[in-house]
């Protein structure tokens, strides 16, 4: 059986980046995705672990060589999963979470409708700004920009399984773990994980 493959989508400033480094640390089992960019780092970021930073180029050479299991032009930047982040990991059973935006999400819906999508809400807009404005490493020109876009972003909650709100960190986290456990404990995979109980449960007496 194929391992579950998780999105979780956010406006920028919900929060989503602390939430799903607590979330992995305490699930190890998924696997988090690296996606491509053609955005430049920021100064704290490191090339393979917070992104692949690739040119315009050579982003737009991999998508039309079919690299990509989905991207989207993010914020003016190019965003992308490689298919072969995602789906050798899959095949062999494990669990991949994908940190992207709305519109990656409607891709990987299409293809691989058993996954499951997580929206990521602020508990207010004054916070989502605030939280924004704080982020030292983006101009004034970027966070305008993320306001804007985040009302797009926003518009598309409705598209998600569930929608977490980011208010107390604590409680965020439990509520992503629940979403995790409950997919765990579904009837197929619970059935599949537990052949040989059903079966001798079920032996005549
Ligand atoms: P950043 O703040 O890193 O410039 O941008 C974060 C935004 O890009 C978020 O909305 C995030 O979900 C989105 N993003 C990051 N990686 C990917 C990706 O591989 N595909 C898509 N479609 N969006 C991505």
């Amino acid at each position: 059986m194929s391992g579950t493959l998780y999105i979780i989508a956010a406006p920028s400033g919900a929060g989503k980046t602390s939430l799903v480094k607590a979330l992995l640390e305490r699930e190890p089992d998924i696997a988090l995705s690296v996606s491509y960019t053609s955005r430049m780092p920021r100064a704290s970021e490191i090339d393979g672990q917070h992104y692949h930073f690739v040119s315009r180029q050579v982003f737009e050479h991999m998508a039309e060589a079919g690299a990509f299991f989905e991207y989207a032009n993010v914020h003016g930047d190019y965003k992308g999963t490689a298919r072969a982040a995602v789906e050798p990991l899959l095949a062999a059973g494990r669990d991949v979470l994908l940190e992207i935006d709305w519109q990656g999400a409607q891709q990987v819906r299409a293809q691989w409708p058993e996954s499951l999508s997580i929206f990521i809400l602020p508990p207010s807009r004054a916070e989502l700004e605030r939280r924004l404005r704080h982020r030292a490493s983006d101009s004034a020109e970027q966070i305008a920009r993320r306001i804007a876009d985040s009302r797009i972003e926003i518009g598309h909650a409705a598209e998600f399984d569930f929608i977490v709100i980011n208010d107390d960190f604590a409680t965020a986290i439990n509520d992503l773990r629940s979403i995790f456990a409950a997919r765990r404990l579904r009837c197929e995979a619970q059935l599949n994980r537990h052949a040989s109980l059903l079966d001798d449960l079920l032996k005549p007496a």
